[in-house]
């Protein structure tokens, strides 16, 4: 990232530095905030990605608050819609995401995190929430859960 690699533009490397400084979480320019959460009532999906493996571990929503929080502490920080608050996932499991990368999508209302990932992601004690495959008119599961939920919830 330090490294300036538009010197054969017009533009001086201090413009460059400035403008890919503004690229989060403000705007690429001024008709694209980045992300958009002026979209979908200032809620965007967030999905969360292993980010050595690649593997997909779950979806949940962020608002402008919950990304900022994320994006300040290095820790994935989730709008709970059921509860109508900031989640701070694993603070009641343990089960933390430490955030090593985030991505925008091509429209800025999809927000992409590459994490790593402590313990299991889903609630349901499942590293990933995608742990049950669709096979015709069957539902598989198809991964080994790390945890009884009750141990870590507590119900
Ligand atoms: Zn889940």
């Amino acid at each position: 990232m330090a490294h300036i690699t538009m010197l054969n533009l017009t533009v001086t490397p201090n413009v460059s530095v400035v403008r890919r400084a503004k690229l989060l979480p403000s705007r690429v320019n001024d008709s694209m905030p980045i992300p958009d959460f002026s979209k979908n009532d200032g809620l965007l999906p967030a999905i969360a990605q292993d980010a050595a493996t690649g593997e997909v571990l779950m979806l949940a929503y962020m608002n402008a608050e919950s990304f900022a929080e994320t994006q300040r502490s290095g820790r994935a920080v989730y709008y709970s819609r059921s509860r109508q608050k900031l989640w701070r996932k694993g603070d009641d499991s343990g089960h933390t995401q430490h955030v090593k990368a985030i991505y925008v999508d091509c429209d800025a209302d999809t927000i992409l995190l590459k994490v790593e990932q402590v313990g299991a992601a889903c609630h349901e004690g499942y590293r990933s929430c995608f742990f049950r495959q669709v096979q015709g008119s069957d539902v598989v599961v198809t991964a080994e859960r790390l945890v009884e939920p009750g141990d870590v919830y507590g119900k």
